[in-house]
């Protein structure tokens, strides 16, 4: 009886992993059908994390440690031709290469036709020593244009704006961040980013960054953006006024006790220059409790330019033990303040999964975003998960 029972559990849970498994090619199907297998991914990154104790990285690179209070941080060594990958990169590329398949099969399951690559925002001290660059992302681009298109300056412009304090830029420098910007265009890329505003580390690996939206650097970039209608991707935690940081990520030791603001400056930004336009990343995946859908709608009523780009990660209780103004409740159902929002502004929002895609079998399980962001448009209507998960991008990002 036991065994019977046992055989007739195997059974049900066989049926239930192939009515999901033989639901995917159904997906697809249907996508072919509407045309919608031609969805855009605005916000992805490759990652080649091995498994094992001998690489000392976080989840965005290499980490060498929190800057001390008033340490100078090392200006950035890296060469600055943006035009190709580096002799030293080069045996990074084929990992990079075979990332970018993997994702791309990712991506004919869901229907997702392209997907923005970009480095994660990167500072200072780890110039020179991740791989993961716009030149790295670009060489994957360019194998698979189809697929790919190139969102740079995480690893070029974020370290430049990062490292300097507002009060020290003068023109020199500002030529040169200009110059760098006007490279990584040259090259191809269709926005500037990962760039991040405050990007507080999720673990002891993982880095703290922080620089005020409307730094000069910031708001040169805006102008370089307008002028080339290319967009800026930025990671940003909704912080209203200064506040303490909660908990959970107080306990990793760099991140600091207080959290600057982080909405005035870019509300800042925004205004700075209206024809730039602004996409905050990751909306859904708050780690202050400031990014309401009320703050969403006021920014977005007030600020023509802002886009937001919409993230569900799976939940995990050890890194993240809370999820304030998560899109979806536990059952993976949108919450109505939410979908109207989604409604009210239909031109403004678009899919960032943020998904981090390395090699099966060699690269660190990360949390996943993919599947739980994308199935949030089989919730909405037709017209409206097409805007949202093609054509706001496409226009945004001037993508075919
Ligand atoms: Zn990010």
């Amino acid at each position: 009886m036991r065994y019977y029972m046992r055989g007739y559990h195997i059974l049900i849970i066989s049926l239930l992993v192939m009515s999901l498994v033989l639901e995917l090619p159904a997906v697809a199907a249907d996508n072919k059908d509407t045309g919608k297998g031609k969805y855009i991914d605005t916000h992805v990154h490759l990652m080649i994390l091995r498994e094992g104790p001998q690489e000392q990285t976080g989840a965005e690179g290499p980490f060498q440690g929190p800057r001390q209070k008033g340490e100078m941080r090392p200006p950035p060594d890296r060469p600055r031709d943006k035009a190709g990958p580096k002799p030293s990169e080069r045996s990074e590329i084929l990992d990079y290469l075979a990332a970018g398949e993997n994702l791309i099969k990712i991506m004919d399951q869901y229907g997702v036709k392209k997907a923005l690559l970009m480095p994660p925002p990167q500072i200072p001290e780890q110039v020179g020593r991740v791989r993961n660059s716009s030149a790295v992302n670009l060489a994957v681009v360019k194998k698979h244009p189809e697929r790919f298109a190139l969102v740079a300056g995480g690893s070029e412009l974020n370290p430049l704006i990062n490292g300097t304090k507002p009060s020290e830029v003068n023109e020199s420098i500002r030529t040169g961040f200009r110059r760098e910007a006007e490279k990584l265009v040259e090259s191809g890329a269709k926005g500037f980013g990962e760039m991040s505003v405050l990007h507080v580390a999720m673990q002891e690996k993982h880095n703290y960054s922080q620089a005020a939206a409307d730094h000069p650097l910031f708001l040169d970039l805006a102008d370089i953006a307008a002028r080339h209608n290319i967009p800026i991707d930025i990671h940003m935690e909704a912080v209203l006024s200064p506040m303490e940081t909660p908990p959970f990520l107080a306990n990793v030791s760099h991140n600091p006790k207080t959290l600057p603001a982080t909405i005035p400056a870019f509300e800042r930004l925004l205004q700075h220059n209206r024809k730039a336009k602004i996409v905050w990343q990751h909306i859904g995946w708050d780690n202050t409790g400031n990014q309401t859908p009320d703050l969403l709608q006021r920014l977005l009523r007030e600020h023509p330019n802002l886009y937001a780009a919409l993230r569900v990660e799976e939940f995990n209780l050890r890194m993240r033990p809370f999820r304030p103004n998560a899109l979806t409740g536990d059952d993976g159902t949108i919450k109505p303040e939410w979908r109207q929002l989604i409604g009210e502004f239909p031109d403004r929002f678009m899919i960032g999964s943020d998904e981090f895609v390395g090699i099966p079998g060699v690269t660190r399980r990360m949390p996943k975003s993919f599947a739980l962001t994308w199935a949030l448009l089989e919730q909405l209507p037709s017209d409206l998960a097409w805007k949202i998960g093609h054509e706001n991008a496409a226009r945004v990002y001037n993508l075919k």
